[in-house]
């Protein structure tokens, strides 16, 4: 088969209107033996996948599904936005980074889209490549790429990292490890829920290994998923099924593509180039083990090493009546913020998880999310 009519197979298959009707209904047997459930998911592509295809819809009333902290950009800390957008306008640098982290707003309400009309000189990319090849095209100018990510871009990064970047390119990591913030919502007694889904694309990377520690403190049903329809029910139909027997566990529904190890090779790449330590989620606060830091043996490219800035270590209100704090924990829903489609918009963004194309309030708008969403 060819690699696109495997893609068409794929997707043909994960979106079967048959298939996905059968195991609603087994998910609405299942429902009848439990009382509300609450499952998590960490990722913005699910949380896209489940409003797209309208899937909350079609749960029994007693099953909902919450999206926590899955959006990079919406967890990236309102002082590091500040910090490049200083070195940008006080030291003369360019920065580049995605489109996505220009438009989120910082200290003072600042974002780097902001900072242009104050002169900051911003490039946007789509990669890591794209700021070298930038970097090399012009030697005269000196950059700084701000990093944002999970583990899944991360790895891409370091791999040229390892390899030496141009004298002009620094790099400012934000670069955040999801196992530890799915550690942080399973510990926390602040969020309750029955069951957890976790992301495919991240724990492809990764691999399930990680989160056993966590898994094993507080065993509740863990569902790792993939992104289509059908990956979503199952893994839904996987939480009921383990809560009804009573027999938590840890379970790999994106078989064809995560596995217990992970990427090896990615992974070691990664922990050449970066060392973890805690960082600052927003919304969430400082979480252990969670930040990817440039090695001491990698600090001639370290943007905040050689600034001398710290690293944020206090967790910045979100703005006023904003409830991304509450969403990004999974504590509310887009819905239940008061300035959802009024103040807050696609045009004019307030909090972050407006911004991103992976965040909660913007998936939400882009779908035109008004009121009920769950039909029973
Ligand atoms: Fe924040 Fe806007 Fe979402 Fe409200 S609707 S939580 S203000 S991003």
């Amino acid at each position: 088969m060819e690699p696109n009519d495997i893609l068409k197979y794929i997707s043909t298959r994960y979106r079967d209107p048959d298939l996905a009707g059968r195991l609603i209904d087994r998910i609405k047997e299942l429902a009848k033996y439990l009382d509300n459930v609450l499952i998590m998911h960490v990722c913005g592509t699910h949380e896209w996948t489940i409003t797209h295809y309208g899937i909350r819809a079609l749960l029994p009333r007693n099953v909902e599904v919450r999206a926590g902290p899955g959006c990079p950009v919406c967890i990236l800390p309102a002082e590091d936005i500040y910090n490049v957008i200083r070195l940008g306008l006080e030291e003369g640098l360019q920065i580049i980074t995605y489109g996505d982290v220009s438009r989120a707003k910082g200290l003072k309400g600042l974002s780097l889209e902001d900072a242009r009309a104050e002169g900051l000189r911003l490039r946007i990319v789509y990669s890591f490549q794209d700021a070298v090849r930038i970097a090399l095209r012009d030697k005269n100018v000196m950059n700084i790429f701000f990093a944002v990510g999970f583990d899944t871009t991360a790895p891409s990064t370091a791999y040229i990292l390892e390899k030496g970047l141009p004298d002009n390119l620094l790099i400012y990591s934000c670069y955040r490890y999801v196992p530890p913030s799915v550690g942080y919502l399973l510990l926390s007694d602040d969020i309750l829920f029955d069951g957890i889904i976790n992301p495919g694309h991240s724990s492809t990377v990764t691999g399930m290994k990680p989160y056993k520690k966590y898994f094993d403190y507080k065993p509740i049903p863990m569902v790792f998923s993939g992104f289509e329809p059908i990956d979503i029910l199952i893994s839904i139909y996987q939480v009921l099924k383990q809560l009804r027997d009573r027999s938590p566990r840890m379970y790999n529904e994106y078989t064809r593509s995560v596995t217990w190890e992970g990427n090896v090779k990615a992974m070691k790449t990664l922990f050449k180039v970066f060392n973890l330590d805690e960082g600052l989620w927003r919304g969430l606060g400082i979480i252990d083990d969670s930040a990817f830091e440039v090695r001491d043996k990698f600090r001639e490219y370290d943007a905040r090493f050689q600034y001398g800035l710290e690293k944020p270590s206090r967790s910045y209100s979100m703005p006023k009546g904003c409830r991304c704090a509450d969403i990004i924990k999974g504590k509310a829903t887009p819905t239940e913020c008061p300035l959802y489609l009024k103040a807050c918009s696609l045009e004019n963004p307030i909090g972050p998880c407006m911004v991103s194309v992976e965040g909660t309030c913007r998936i939400w708008a882009e779908h035109k999310i008004i009121g009920e969403i769950y039909g029973g």
